[in-house]
């Protein structure tokens, strides 16, 4: 207690009683200052904003998604906390990702099943992941930050800064609110998931030999792919030999199960078929990232004649044309993303700036508000900032504007060279 400050001693009192707590999936005490209601309304509230932050949900094909949930429900039925509020989402992210918030919201990148092979295979992911949420690894993480002196974070969980995809009218960076979550658990946490996972598994009657290859597949995918890519899943699971052997003592505990292959890839289907639409959309963003415009255009045309019903397309097609002042026609391209999926926020961003840019002001606000209640960014606030500039609305335009310097950068910049001219 010694190496308590006063004030985080006094909070840690404050928190003594939801203190000791015995934990459900290894039966030892041990401290906790987050009570199970917080660790639930935290999934709760962090959830939406760290989905839409993260490529949104993968609407082409439903049945996929729902296949996803079948899995995972009957894993976390057979868990140490199979009464959390447990979700499942396949994320429409193309890198290999997967993640669990506190109180059991979890994610699944499309990015990440398209490595899979087998139903035992996601449910190596999804046990692995359902473990951090039943066996609390969120709030110990929380709970040891706040006792080494990290900071006092008891409702919040840890927020990672996203980088910009890519520069897109010369202000890529959509910083406000639009963080990744990115969970950051320790090694032994890592390990825990891994080996409780199997259990999961073996209880679901899954072969718990895919967790081994699961393991496998990352190493040798962190050995041949760039650092950039793989980023996202290993911030959170570092690949390692260690792993692979761990998992495989454990493995033999738990002989036999079902692999369910073919079951797998009926549910992947589309996505295997669309393979070849989304190379060619991850070609264009390469391209739009070196500032290459034109051509990105010719590649994401190629991955709609592909896929015409992914949005993911049709946005990228609309800040294209809206780079090259094609207004009319970004506005045609966006609404087809809109329509492709109602629920994700970029869109609306982009669609707004489009209207603000042809005078259509109503249809600006009405789109940049829809944006921001999905996910408050920088790029929207300062938008809604024009909008209401051009409405004559100064006062309103001035408090859009201070939102958007808050986040820095070059549309911060922006925002207070506004905000000067205001005053
Ligand atoms: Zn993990």
């Amino acid at each position: 207690m010694k190496l308590l400050s006063p004030i985080l001693a006094i909070s840690f009192l404050a928190w003594s009683l939801t203190g000791c707590v015995v934990n459900p999936v290894t039966g030892k005490s041990q401290i906790s200052l987050m009570s199970p209601e917080q660790e639930i309304a935290s999934g709760v509230q962090n959830y939406v904003p760290a989905q839409q932050s993260q490529g949104g949900q993968y609407v082409v094909d439903p049945g996929l998604t729902a296949y996803v949930q079948q899995v995972g429900k009957k894993l976390a039925a057979v868990s140490d906390r199979p009464n959390l509020p447990y979700e499942f989402v396949v994320l429409n992210n193309d890198v290999p990702n997967a993640w669990a918030m506190p109180g059991g919201k979890l994610a699944i990148n499309r990015g990440l099943l398209v490595y899979l092979e087998d139903e035992a295979q996601l449910a190596a992911v999804m046990g692995h992941e359902i473990v951090h949420a039943a066996a609390r690894h969120g709030a110990q993480q929380q709970t040891q930050n706040v006792l080494m002196g990290a900071g006092v974070l008891l409702a919040g969980i840890a927020i990672a800064e996203k980088k910009p995809e890519y520069g897109m009218l010369g202000m890529g960076a959509l910083a406000v609110g639009s963080q990744a979550w990115q969970a950051k658990y320790g090694r032994d946490h890592e390990l825990e998931s891994d080996e409780v996972g199997m259990k999961y598994m073996a209880k679901a009657g899954y072969d718990a030999q895919a967790a081994v290859e699961l393991q496998e597949i990352f190493v040798k995918l962190s050995e041949g792919k760039n650092a950039g890519f793989l980023e996202g899943l290993f911030a959170s699971h570092p690949p390692s030999h260690e792993r692979v052997s761990k998992n495989r003592q454990h493995a033999t505990k738990y002989p036999g199960g079902v692999r369910n292959k073919e079951a797998f890839q009926r549910a992947m289907a589309q996505v295997t078929k669309d393979k070849k639409a989304y190379a060619n959309y991850q070609k264009a963003q390469k391209l739009a990232g070196d500032k290459k415009y034109i051509d990105a255009l010719t590649y994401v045309d190629q991955s709609i004649a592909q896929q015409p019903k992914e949005n993911l397309f049709w946005e990228m097609k609309g800040q294209l044309l809206l780079q090259q002042d094609k207004t009319s026609e970004a506005v045609s391209a966006l609404d087809r993303a809109v329509q492709a999926n109602p629920k994700y926020f970029k869109p609306y961003v982009f669609r707004g700036i489009a209207y603000n840019q042809l005078g259509k002001n109503d249809m600006a606000e009405k789109d940049l508000l829809t944006s921001q209640r999905y996910l408050p960014t920088q790029l929207a606030a300062y938008y809604l900032g024009e909008v209401s500039l051009a409405k004559g609305n100064r006062s309103q335009a001035a408090q859009y504007f201070q939102q958007a310097a808050q986040g820095g950068g070059e549309i911060g910049q922006a925002a207070n060279a506004k905000l000067g001219r205001l005053q």
